[in-house]
């Protein structure tokens, strides 16, 4: 309840009480003891009240305060209400910041806030996990104490802020982090950290994607360059045997510039592919008949003799384009890498409630240390040799797209000297089996 204080209801009172005390001591007649009497009272009243209100605010624990009355009651009462609007600010205050907290700490990013000093005043959990800092046990301590990176320590000392530094993380040394430092408010800073690793990863991919391209154009672009210079000189002085060797050069490097062109075209459209996979059944056994031609053709050179083991009544949903990019990509490879009269074997069955590919061939095999990097773009065991057979290191960077983009993995056995296998499974869900027809042919 809120009393406001009358300074006339007080006097008036003190007025009423030192007339009735006046009238007593005339009655008494005793005026100057009764006056002091009254007085005295009145003073031990007051100090009575002192007492209980110093031993209210010090030593109780109640929050209401004692009972009184006149002028104390509005005391009491002015100093009880002044101590719940304080309380009510302070959980207010109190909400506030656990609400701020609870954004920062939900922020995907390590943020600390540093004082004018730069000493930490507060850190999220993310600054725990990212930048090894312990709370509340760093609270206080100098920043660059902690993170102690020159590169970090010189932008923190710098005080130009209005760039960020890319840093290795703190706690792992694989891991980049971006620092950004926010001045605020009296002096403090708020330093935010992110990680960047993904990123920087990309811009490399990018950058060396640029430069591998660059390089594989380059190499045919050099040799039809050459030729033609030496025909713009004199074409007449060349013997026709080395026109003809000239030509037939020329048109392979043609060839390759062209294959390594389609097949960044396919890695791009795949890459970029909204196609959804589960909407359309792809007809496995008709697509690898039309794959069996090309590899005949492929292989009159090498005469390998080719098995196609395939269960004809065993379909996929999948996006058939993709499909037969990674079909072809293994068995043109198997092809290429095995020695002439070699045997190359072609299956497609059901394992397991599973659709299996596989190709597998006695080629000379791929050492271990190569099968992790096999599906990275323009990865090939032997440069030279790769180049030969018109291979630009894109194929099973290929396969291995449409096989994320059909929830499935690569799987590749490999000896030296024995052969390879390469392999991979699709899930029950993408495997379409027609019982009726299914048998191996
Ligand atoms: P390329 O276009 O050079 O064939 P790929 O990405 O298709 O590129 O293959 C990468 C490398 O893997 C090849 O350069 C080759 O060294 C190796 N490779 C692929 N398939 C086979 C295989 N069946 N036998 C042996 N090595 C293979």
């Amino acid at each position: 309840m809120y009393y406001p204080y009358s300074w006339l209801k007080t006097l008036g009172r003190l007025t009423l009480y030192f007339l009735l005390v006046i009238l007593l001591g005339l009655y008494l007649d005793g005026l100057p003891v009764t006056l002091t009497i009254a007085t005295l009272l009145l003073l031990a009243l007051h100090y009575w009240n002192l007492y209980r209100l110093n031993r209210w605010l010090w030593h109780s624990k109640k929050m209401t305060p004692p009972k009184a009355r006149g002028v104390w009651e509005q005391i009491y009462e002015g100093i009880y209400y002044l101590q719940r609007r304080n309380r009510n600010k302070r959980k207010e205050l109190g909400a506030l910041v656990k609400r701020f907290r609870e954004g920062a700490e939900a922020l995907p990013d390590a943020a600390v806030v540093v004082d004018a000093d730069g000493c930490i005043s507060w850190c999220n959990r993310l600054a725990r996990i990212e930048l090894g800092l312990c709370w509340p046990e760093d609270a206080g301590r100098r920043i660059d104490n902690l993170i102690r990176h020159p590169q970090f320590v010189e932008f923190f000392h710098q005080g130009e802020f209005s760039y960020p530094i890319e840093v290795t993380s703190p706690t792992n040394i694989e891991k980049i982090l971006e620092y950004r430092i926010m001045p605020y408010g009296d002096k403090h800073l708020l330093l935010v950290a992110r990680d960047v690793t993904r990123v920087t990863q990309l811009e490399e991919m990018r950058k060396d994607f640029v430069a591998n391209v660059s390089h594989e154009l380059r190499t045919p672009l050099t040799v039809l360059n050459g030729y033609l210079e030496m025909f713009n000189a004199d074409m007449t002085a060349y013997p026709p045997a080395f026109m003809g060797k000239a030509f037939t050069e020329m048109t392979a490097q043609t060839r390759r510039m062209q294959s390594l062109i389609e097949q960044l075209l396919i890695l791009s459209r795949i890459e970029a592919s909204a196609e959804r996979v589960y909407e359309k059944i792809v007809d496995v056994p008709t697509l690898l008949s039309a794959i069996k031609i090309e590899a005949r053709t492929l292989n009159q050179e090498k005469q390998h003799k080719i098995e196609f083991t395939v269960d004809s009544g065993l379909r996929v949903f999948g996006i058939e384009t993709e499909l037969r990019s990674a079909f072809s990509n293994l068995i043109f490879n198997a092809i290429h890498y095995t020695p002439a009269n070699g045997v190359i074997q072609v299956g497609w069955r059901l394992d397991k409630k599973r659709a299996e590919f596989f190709v597998q061939d006695n080629g000379e095999g791929i050492a271990e240390r190569h099968l992790s990097r096999l599906t990275e773009r323009f990865y090939r065991v032997d440069k030279a040799r790769s180049r030969k057979t018109g291979g630009s290191g894109l194929g099973l960077a290929i396969v291995k797209h449409v096989l994320t983009h059909h929830n499935s993995k690569l799987e590749i056995d490999s000896e030296v000297g024995q052969g390879s296998r390469f392999s991979f499974h699709f899930s029950p869900e993408l495997t379409v089996v027609d019982s009726h027809a299914s048998n191996q042919n």
